[in-house]
């Protein structure tokens, strides 16, 4: 195994959640973490390493065409989805990925169940489909505002013992149905702290090309911190399964969030190990004689 590959297989290590566990965000996942031994100076030319390596393999996803990725980035407010996806999204043929990103449930989408969305989106074999929040909203805003699920009508009324727990079943269902069906999934969380939360809102306001990105709501919203990193904690210890594990990453630096969320990435390749069709025996023949054909059409050409 060389550097690179080694590299990226310790730090997904680091960040995976280890399936059947019970974890808590505050106790077991510090937002200002790393890998203890890089720097920033260290964790650019890596990046640029493992992006290569992402390149690489989706080339021969593509090629291959026999399976397919769901990467799915879950965070708080400003915990940096749209910057990672961003950085990440360099080592990738454009015409290989597609990004999603999930808002607030429009009228149609609330008219069918909470997965409804998401599988009509999920991607094919031999692409790679980032969700820019998912699936994962719906057992996370929505249980913080539980009175949201007054509007998703039918047995996920409000009020409906154990909802949660059938829906954390609905969801690992959903993600083996679709491991089955050769699509990988492969979850990041994003972990933000509530102190660098705070700084880049202040960002958001300070500049006028970042104001966008803020609204009011954001600052209701952290109001619910603590039942957010408990709505977290219930989401990875019931959803983090063998078949599509949980990873949580310490995204208070940014260019650390950037680094493992390529290397989870480019695990996820690298456990595929696509490979380029072979072409049969015939074809090969009948290839070689094409070429001879070109390079005498070529000749020919080159004398008038
Ligand atoms: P942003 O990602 O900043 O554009 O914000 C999207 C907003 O949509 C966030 O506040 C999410 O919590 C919200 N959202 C996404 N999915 C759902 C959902 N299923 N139910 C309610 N709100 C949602
Ligand atoms: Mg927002």
């Amino acid at each position: 195994m060389d550097h690179t590959h080694r590299f990226v297989e310790d730090l997904v290590g680091q960040c995976r959640v280890p399936p059947g566990t019970s974890v808590s965000m505050g106790r077991d996942f510090d937002p200002a973490g790393g890998d203890g031994t890089l720097s920033r100076s260290e964790g650019q030319p890596q990046l640029e390493e493992v992006i290569q390596v992402i390149d690489d393999y989706q080339d021969r996803l593509s090629a291959a065409a026999t399976r397919g990725i769901l990467l799915v980035i879950q965070a708080l407010d400003a915990g940096g989805k749209d910057s990672t996806i961003k950085h990440v999204m360099r080592g990738l043929n454009p015409q290989g990925v597609e990004v999603h990103s999930f808002k607030e449930p429009t009228d149609e989408e609330l008219r069918h169940d909470f997965l409804w969305r998401c599988q009509r989106v999920a991607p094919e074999r031999g692409r790679i489909g980032i969700f820019n929040r998912s699936h994962y909203e719906d057992v996370l805003v929505v249980r913080v505002h539980s009175e949201l699920l007054r509007r998703q009508g039918g047995s996920d009324r409000a009020g409906t013992t154990r909802i949660w727990a059938r829906r954390f079943q609905e969801i690992n269902d959903w993600e083996h149905h679709l491991v089955a069906n050769d699509i990988a999934v492969v979850k990041v969380l994003l972990n933000v702290s509530k102190a660098e939360q705070a700084r880049r809102f202040i960002d958001r306001i300070d500049r006028p090309e970042k104001n966008w990105k803020f609204a009011p709501s954001d600052i209701h919203e952290r109001r619910y911190w603590d039942d957010y990193q408990r709505a977290l904690g219930e989401m990875l210890s019931h959803s983090s399964t063998e078949w599509a594990p949980w990873h949580v990453v310490p995204a208070d630096r940014k260019w650390f969030a950037r680094l493992a969320t390529a290397a989870i990435l480019a695990q996820t390749l690298i456990d595929i190990d696509p490979q380029y069709p072979k072409v049969d025996a015939s074809v090969r023949r009948q290839m070689a004689t094409d070429r001879e054909a070109l390079v005498a059409e070529l000749h020919g050409s080159s004398e008038h």
